[in-house]
């Protein structure tokens, strides 16, 4: 992963590439109890939609609401056993419902159903929880304004190999995938970003429909949307706009080979695809349910796991802690990582020294010691109209450098939340 050149200054990091990742996927088992995160907190007066005891199909559209508006799509066939709420990181609220599984699929027909009656365009609603969980939301209007997709088929995060999996593995469902995003988008221009490894592979995937394929550098963070956004699409985000602000949209590719196989199969997928990355830095693919809690896949791995040892969401450098076994995987979870205790770095109290390693690594060419020193001030709006806060790619190299431990990187995230946050509000209270 890491390369480090007698000359260079900045370490360099390489990506995963599929060819160092076992081809054949390890099949978790069903799980006796799956759980299933809505994007919306219960606020304990809305009469709830879902009710402990019911029964709910594998592929059926779950949601507490009533207006439904939030929703998920249930992996498994059994009995709803808990509707609660769960906080996630910086205290985001979302509503946890868990259901224990039956012996047998029972497969709910409704998005078949409209596929046949109505077409793809009304059924697009029910993509949003496939595996690799598209951004749905952005097609849904007709003045989303995007007229580019870029589909990814490298990694956010290094030691992680899915999508590559993905789209090596399922070139005619990422065909299907393309002609259906192209019918509910109305978006005709897609690009693929891919490492040059898979440019083979990759030949036989959208060739007569104009598909453009570009080759990412391997080289970290190259793959991350804002990067591919300046050296691939020649669109340099500004710190104060968004991708789909210039009208390009990012989708893995896995969502779109799970979108192409939604379409051919009339029936929506729910097996999540994911990169195993052990102790030692092993990696291998798993696929399980989504909804499958965490720790069925340590027990398939035999790993112990002791007090010290990290169970992260996400790869190495962008990935999130959680605290339980129970925790599921979702639509999104592309890793899975489990870092031994003796290799956990310590946040420790010491402050900045200003060395400037941070500064040197960043490819956003950012003061990263003086945004810091705002942050760790929770100045938020200072350090977003000063230091360049909004420029930051994510990428999580200033947090890997820095020989004071500081958490660099979550400090980042909690400032863009917590601004987020405080100008949604305002904005409500000003209609
Ligand atoms: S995470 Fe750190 S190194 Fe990466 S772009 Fe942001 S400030 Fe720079
Ligand atoms: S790497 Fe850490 S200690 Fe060095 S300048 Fe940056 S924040 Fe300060």
């Amino acid at each position: 992963m890491l390369k480090r050149s007698f000359f260079a200054k900045k370490p360099r990091f390489e990506y995963e590439t599929a060819g160092n990742v076992p081809v054949e996927a390890e099949s978790i088992p069903v799980p006796d109890k799956a759980t299933f995160f809505i994007n919306r907190p219960l606020d304990g007066k809305t009469a709830l939609s879902l009710k402990i005891g019911d029964r709910v199909k594998t592929g059926q559209k779950i949601s507490p609401f009533p207006d439904g508006g939030a929703y998920a799509i249930c992996s498994v066939t059994g009995s709803v056993t808990s509707i609660a709420p769960y906080a996630g990181d910086y205290g985001q609220s979302y509503t946890a419902v868990s259901v224990v599984t039956e012996g047998k699929d029972d497969f709910d027909e409704t998005f078949g159903d409209i596929l046949n009656n109505e077409g793809v365009e009304a059924a697009k609603d029910y993509l949003a929880g496939v595996p690799g969980a598209p951004a749905m939301d952005l097609f849904s209007s007709p003045d989303h304004g995007i007229d580019t997709i870029v589909i990814c088929g490298v990694e956010k995060d290094l030691l992680v190999a899915t999508n590559q999996h993905a789209l090596k593995e399922n070139v005619a469902f990422m065909n299907a995938g393309i002609s259906g995003l192209k019918k509910m988008t109305g978006v005709h221009k897609i690009v693929i970003a891919l490492p040059q490894s898979l440019m083979a592979d990759a030949g036989g995937i959208g060739g007569a429909s104009g598909v453009e394929l570009r080759v990412i550098d391997t080289q970290y963070p190259s793959s991350l949307p804002r990067m591919i956004m300046k050296d691939i699409i020649g669109k340099p985000v500004p710190a104060d706009k968004t991708c789909d602000d210039l009208g390009v949209c990012f989708v893995t590719a896995e969502a779109v080979a799970s979108i192409g196989k939604a379409i051919q199969e009339r029936k929506l997928p729910v097996t999540k695809t994911l990169t195993f990355i052990n102790k030692d830095l092993s990696k291998c693919m798993v696929s399980a349910r989504i909804g499958t809690p965490v720790g069925s896949i340590f027990k398939a791995f035999d790993v112990t796991l002791l007090e010290k040892d990290r169970l992260i969401v996400g790869g190495p450098m962008t990935g999130a802690a959680i605290y339980s076994e129970e925790h599921p995987i979702c639509p999104d979870t592309d890793a899975l990582m489990v870092q031994d205790g003796a290799d956990v770095p310590m946040v420790a109290d010491t402050p900045c020294i200003n060395c400037g390693e941070c500064i040197r690594v960043c490819p956003a060419d950012i003061p990263v010691d003086m945004l810091i020193r705002f942050l760790e001030a929770r100045q938020y709006e200072d350090a977003a109209d000063m230091y360049d806060l909004y420029s930051c790619v994510e990428c999580g190299l200033c947090s890997f450098v820095c020989v004071s431990k500081i958490p660099i990187f979550q400090y980042i995230r909690l400032a863009k939340y917590e601004l987020g946050r405080i100008r949604n509000a305002e904005e409500a209270a000003d209609v």
